[in-house]
């Protein structure tokens, strides 16, 4: 496949050279186009809005929206101010300040679960230390996922099984010791028989069960109804505690965590006991959070015996521009609003794939969504890795082409923004309908 030498000619020179000096040319293997045919990434120069402009003075839609965090759009005019005002007054102290109180009586607010918070600097930090504490409350060693789902590059998470239920796992990762993936079993998503049948192996070991609410790591996926309350249950009749990792679902969705979202059938039974934050709570900055139960928050140093502690942590610029982004999550209508231009992006597409005889199965919740070519449901990561790879990298491509900016990887969501319009969604589905004839074409 051709690197970026057409439209995007500095894009393909920086690539070289980025090539001379950064492992890969990237900073997080998620941004190479390794998934979809290779060549140059795009270089992008400055986003606002719903845009990005790369170094060539290409004009993207963009629904990447950085894996997620940018929910409010590019430098958003209240972001932008909030982490100027941050920077003005000193960046980081070493000490507390009252923001920290702030945000984190905000978060409580909006994720009651959570009676204490700490926060760290990365979704990774906070997925790590939550299974930390876990495992200081309950005295056991091995937690249980959910394949698929991705909770951060800590060594624990990153062993990923093979497909059958309850296997133990192996390292997913060269670097990881085999003493490590001992600690660990995956099951299938939307699988409470596979949960059972691994906790009534492993059970008295098992410290927690990390599970994403809604996954948003192999497409949007949400859980079958009954499938969160039966995680709980079973995890709590084993004694184990039960993590959410709501890094890319919290104040996604709605202002609140996957946990709190009322459209859930088994909405009363679903808490869990410890929660993983990250993403949208930085506002475009680094930042994580975790908290849970009084009495599990306080295994925390310097309370209990469990260490975490951060440099960075709680700095003032990413709880500033954090607060800033949910004062913009609180105005009225703004979840309402990119329900609805994604439900209308959702239709345009399907429309068009169908026209083009193109199989494609869109799973949406609220104002995310994925796209698998493929003709059949998409529950769990079996279903969405079988799908049409090629297909979609071919789509990819086309839209890049045509000024819209996917992430570039079949299992990733496309993310609305408050920034984006109604004409922005009419442009994206006239891009698609081109690059879907040039997908149906082959
Ligand atoms: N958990 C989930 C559900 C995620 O999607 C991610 C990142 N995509 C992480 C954890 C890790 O977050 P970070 O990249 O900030 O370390």
């Amino acid at each position: 496949m051709p690197a970026n030498t057409g439209r995007r000619p500095t894009s393909a020179a920086l690539y070289e050279e980025a090539l001379q000096h950064i492992v890969g040319g990237v900073n997080s293997p998620s941004r190479s186009f390794k998934a979809v045919g290779g060549g140059a990434p795009v270089f992008m120069k400055r986003a606002q809005g719903a845009y990005f402009w790369d170094v060539d003075g290409n004009r993207y839609i963009d629904y990447l929206a950085a894996y997620g965090p940018i929910i409010a759009g590019h430098a958003h005019p209240r972001i932008v101010e909030a982490i100027a005002r941050a920077a003005e007054s000193g960046t980081l102290y070493g000490t507390p300040t009252e923001l920290e109180i702030e945000m984190a009586r905000r978060l409580k607010e909006a994720i009651p679960s959570m009676d204490k918070v700490r926060f760290v600097n990365s979704g990774t930090e906070a997925v790590m230390t939550t299974i930390r504490v876990a495992r200081a409350y309950t005295n056991r060693t091995k937690i249980i996922k959910f394949s698929g789902c991705y909770h951060g590059h800590s060594d624990l998470v990153l062993v990923a099984a093979g497909s059958g239920p309850s296997t133990l796992g192996i390292p997913d990762s060269a670097g990881i010791p085999i003493s490590i993936a001992h600690e660990v079993i995956t099951v299938p998503y939307n699988d409470l028989g596979g949960l059972r049948q691994a906790l009534e192996r492993w059970g008295d070991d098992v410290a927690a069960v990390l599970v994403e609410p809604i996954v948003g790591n192999f497409g949007m996926v949400m859980p079958k109804p009954g499938f969160l309350e039966g995680v709980c249950r079973m995890a709590r009749d084993a004694g184990a505690l039960v993590i959410y990792d709501e890094v890319i679902t919290a104040f996604r969705f709605h202002y609140g965590g996957a946990q709190n979202f009322a459209a859930f059938p088994d909405h009363a039974a679903i808490e869990p006991d410890l929660t993983a934050l990250g993403k949208i709570i930085g506002g475009g900055l680094p930042i994580g959070a975790y908290g849970g139960r009084k009495t599990i928050m306080e295994q925390v140093a310097p309370l209990g015996p469990a260490y975490q502690a951060g440099t960075m942590a709680g700095n003032p610029a990413s709880i500033s521009a954090g607060i800033a982004c949910l004062d913009v999550l609180r105005e009225p209508g703004v979840y309402d609003r990119m329900d609805a231009l994604a439900a209308r992006l959702t239709d345009g597409l399907e429309a068009s794939a169908a026209k083009h005889g193109v199989p494609l199965t869109i799973n949406r919740i609220r104002g995310a969504f994925s796209t698998h070519f493929c003709a059949h449901p998409v529950t769990n990561y079996a279903e969405a890795q079988d799908t049409d790879g090629e297909a979609f990298a071919a789509f990819f491509r086309a839209m890049l082409d045509r000024g819209v900016c996917l992430a570039p990887s079949k299992f990733e969501a496309w993310f609305l923004t408050v920034a984006h319009t109604d004409a922005d969604i009419e442009e994206t589905i006239e891009a698609a309908d081109e690059s879907f004839r040039l997908v149906a074409a082959g």
